[in-house]
C-alpha cells in the first residue's frame, strides 16, 4: 500500500508543468519583479494548459485532479516564481470554500464560469487589523431581508485587482468571535466594492496583493456561502487543504536554489580550487537536498491524506511549517555560497530569498502552525507509551529476570514523585529519598510477570 512513486499520469503532468515553468515563467519573472507587476497573460497560459483550478471536481466541468497532483504543479511553476505560481494557485484558495461547501446552487453557478470563462476568484479572510486571528474578522455582515449587507474592509488579498469574483469572510458580530463568522461569494462588479492600489512588497512582487473596500455591499440571500457559526470552520478546513501547496511554494522555491548552488559550486573557483571541493560547501548543498527531500515528503502526505479522505489537519500545518521554515534556511545557505554575486539582482537567489520570505507569513504564520500543532498534542495527539508513572524502569535489583524473561522474586514500586523503585511484596512506608508516603506507589511490575507478556 505505501508507495512514494508517482505514476505515469502524475510524472507526465509534472513534466508538462516543468515545461511551463521553464519555456513561460521564467523567461518573464525578473521582469514582472522589477515593474512589480503581474503578468495576466501568463495566468491565461497557465489556464489553457489546465495548469490552473486543477482541482474543481469533474461534475462542475474541472479537471477534478487531487491535491497531490496540484502539489506537482505548484513545485514546478514555483521553481521558476514563486510569485507567479502563488497568483496561478490563488484561484483554487478561492474556490476552495465554495467546493467545501454544500451549496449546490453556487457551485454550479460559478464553478463552471471559473472553469470555462477563466474568471478569477480570490480569497479573503485578512483585515487591515487581523491575519492570524481569523476569530477576530471586523467585516460586518448585516441580514436585510432576503439579502446581507457587508461593510468592512479586507486587506492582503492576492489577486483582488484581478479578481471577478471574491470568497468574503464576515462576521454579524465581532463580540461573537468563531460563532459570528459567516462568507459569501461576492462579484467585484456589485455596487460599493473597490479593490485599492497593489501593495508594493519584499518580495511575490509578480503576484498582485490589494486591499477591498465593502461598503454597503448588497449580497443576495443565494450567496451565502456559509451561515453565521459555520464561516470559521470552513476557513480553517479551506487551509488544511491548501497548506500543503504553500509548502509546494517552498519545496519549489528550495529546489531551485540548491539546483543553481550546485551548479555554481562547481563552476567557482576559490583559492585554487573549485568551491564544490570544500567540503564545507558540500555538507551545505547536502542539508539542502535533505531538507528539499524532506519537506517534499511531508507536503506529498498531506496532499494524499486530504485526497484519501483523511483528515489532513494537521500534516498540512507540520508540512507548511516545516517547508517553509526549511526553504528560508535553504535560501540563505545558497546565497553564502554565491557570495557577493548572491546579494545581486543579476544573479537568480536575491528573487528567490525575497519570494520565499513570504511563505512563513501567509495562510498561518509559523507561529500559527506551532500553535495548531501544539493544541494537537497536548489535547489528542494518542501516545503509545505507557504514562510516566507506568514506565518500568527497572534499575537496582541485580536478579529480577530469569533467562526467559520472567521477573523472579520481586514486585516493583515507583515513588510518583522522584521515581525510587522500591522491591518487596509491600510498598514501602516512605520514600527514602524525598520522603513521600508508601500509600503514593504504583506497582509497575508484578512478580512472576514474564517481559514477553506486555
Ligand atoms: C503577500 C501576501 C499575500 C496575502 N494573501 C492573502 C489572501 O489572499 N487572503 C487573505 O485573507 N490573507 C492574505 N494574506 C494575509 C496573511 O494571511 C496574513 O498576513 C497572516 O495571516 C498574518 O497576519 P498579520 O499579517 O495580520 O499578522 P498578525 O496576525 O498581526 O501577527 C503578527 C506577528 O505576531 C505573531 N502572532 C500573532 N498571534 C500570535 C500568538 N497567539 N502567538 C504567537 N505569535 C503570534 C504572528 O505569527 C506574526 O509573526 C496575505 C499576506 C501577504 C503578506
Amino acid at each position: 500500500m505505501l508507495n512514494f512513486s508517482l505514476s505515469p499520469e502524475q510524472l507526465e503532468l509534472q513534466q508538462k508543468a516543468r515545461k511551463f515553468a521553464i519555456e513561460v515563467v521564467l523567461p518573464v519573472a525578473w521582469h514582472y519583479d522589477e515593474k512589480d507587476e503581474l503578468p495576466l497573460w501568463v495566468l491565461k497560459k497557465a489556464y489553457d494548459e489546465g495548469l490552473m483550478n486543477s482541482d474543481i471536481p469533474e461534475a462542475y466541468g474541472g479537471a477534478g485532479y487531487g491535491l497531490v497532483e496540484g502539489a506537482i504543479i505548484t513545485e514546478e511553476i514555483a521553481a521558476a516564481c514563486p510569485g507567479i505560481a502563488t497568483s496561478i494557485f490563488d484561484n483554487s484558495l478561492g474556490f476552495e470554500p465554495l467546493v467545501l461547501s454544500g451549496n449546490e446552487q453556487l457551485k454550479k453557478k460559478y464553478l463552471p464560469e471559473i472553469v470555462n470563462n477563466f474568471k478569477r476568484i480570490c480569497f479573503a479572510t485578512s483585515e487591515p487589523t487581523m491575519g492570524s486571528d481569523v476569530a477576530g474578522i471586523q467585516c460586518r455582515a448585516k441580514k436585510d431581508g432576503d439579502s446581507w449587507i457587508l461593510n468592512g474592509t479586507k486587506y492582503w488579498i492576492t489577486n483582488a485587482g484581478v479578481a471577478d469574483y471574491m470568497t468574503i469572510f464576515a462576521t454579524v458580530d465581532p463580540e461573537e468571535k468563531h460563532n459570528g463568522i459567516c462568507a459569501f461569494i461576492v462579484e467585484k462588479d456589485w455596487e460599493g466594492v473597490r479593490v485599492g492600489k497593489h501593495i508594493p512588497k519584499l518580495g511575490q512582487r509578480t503576484s498582485n496583493t490589494a486591499g477591498i473596500s465593502l461598503k454597503n455591499v448588497r449580497v443576495p440571500a443565494e450567496n451565502l456561502l456559509s451561515p453565521p457559526g459555520e464561516g470559521f470552520v470552513l476557513a480553517m478546513k479551506t487551509f488544511s487543504r491548501t497548506r500543503p501547496i504553500i509548502g509546494a511554494f517552498a519545496v519549489g522555491a528550495a529546489r531551485s536554489a540548491m539546483e543553481y548552488s550546485i551548479n555554481y559550486a562547481k563552476k567557482r573557483r576559490a583559492f585554487g580550487s573549485r568551491l564544490s571541493t570544500y567540503q564545507a560547501i558540500q555538507f551545505k548543498l547536502a542539508e539542502m537536498y535533505q531538507k528539499v527531500e524532506t519537506s517534499r515528503l511531508l507536503v506529498l502526505k498531506g496532499a494524499w491524506e486530504a485526497d484519501n479522505g483523511i483528515d489532513p489537519t494537521i500534516t498540512a500545518s507540520i508540512g507548511k511549517f516545516y517547508a517553509t521554515e526549511s526553504a528560508m534556511q535553504v535560501l540563505s545557505d545558497a546565497l553564502q555560497i554565491f557570495g557577493g554575486y548572491g546579494y545581486t539582482k543579476m544573479f537568480p537567489i536575491e528573487k528567490l530569498l525575497r519570494d520565499t520570505r513570504l511563505f512563513t507569513i501567509y495562510e498561518g504564520t509559523s507561529e500559527v502552525q506551532r500553535i495548531i500543532i501544539s493544541g494537537y498534542l497536548l489535547s489528542m495527539y494518542q501516545s503509545a507509551m505507557p504514562p510516566m508513572e507506568e514506565v518500568p524502569i527497572l534499575t537496582g535489583h541485580d536478579q529480577l529476570f530469569d533467562v526467559d524473561g520472567t521477573s523472579i522474586d520481586a514486585t516493583a514500586w515507583r515513588c510518583p514523585l522522584c521515581g525510587y523503585i522500591h522491591y518487596g511484596e509491600e510498598h514501602p512506608e516512605e520514600c527514602p529519598y524525598c520522603f513521600v508516603k508508601g500509600e503514593g506507589f504504583r506497582e509497575i511490575w508484578g512478580k512472576g510477570r514474564r517481559a514477553s507478556d506486555e
